[in-house]
């Protein structure tokens, strides 16, 4: 784990206009800069860089982050990976230290959150767009609000099936399904 002094060494360090501008053809524009964005597909310019915020925003797609993680999206890097990316451009020395075993833990902790809940929306997501209940009730429900399909798949909108153990019984069959395929 890179110790917290270098990462805050390297957010001291991150000129984001520099770290993005290796990528990307920044112009100056006012007290911004701007291009057409990396990460979709456009021709006019709507990737706007911040250097007094340390920020990117694209107002097509809606990107938006630090240099890191900037380096960490558009090279598709890790975090600590991108940190170390950033630390050699500005020739900043990498300390790591070994995580303590209840840090090592709360990692495990949170990534299997993150399985769940990862597995959870793709599941809810796909009760709404898949099943007939979903379709009448939930889908049914946000169009009738004027909500389009690209919005709805843009923020994860889902349906909860009526039948309340449908997931937890959805998921279980699942776990027990990969674990048999493991073993
Ligand atoms: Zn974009």
């Amino acid at each position: 784990m890179i110790d917290q002094a270098t990462v805050e060494k390297i957010y001291a360090a991150a000129n984001i206009v520099e770290v993005i501008g290796d990528f990307v053809q920044l112009r100056k524009k006012g007290v911004n800069y701007q291009s057409c964005c990396p990460f979709h597909n456009e021709k006019t310019p709507s990737f706007v860089v911040s250097p007094s915020k340390g920020l990117f925003k694209c107002f097509g797609c809606g990107k938006g982050g630090n240099a890191v993680t900037f380096v960490m999206e558009h090279e598709n890097m890790t975090y600590p990976e991108a940190l170390k990316y950033v630390a050699r451009k500005y020739g900043i020395e990498v300390r790591e230290r070994e995580l303590t075993p209840e840090e090592a833990q709360r990692n495990d902790d949170r990534e299997s959150m993150m399985v769940v809940s990862h597995y959870a929306a793709d599941w809810f997501t796909s009760q709404m767009f898949d099943t007939d209940e979903g379709k009448s009730v939930a889908l049914g429900y946000f169009r009738g609000r004027g909500f389009t399909e690209a919005t709805i798949r843009k923020f994860g909108l889902g349906y909860c099936p009526a039948q309340g153990e449908a997931f937890t019984q959805a998921a279980l069959a699942t776990k027990k399904s990969s674990s048999q395929a493991r073993g």
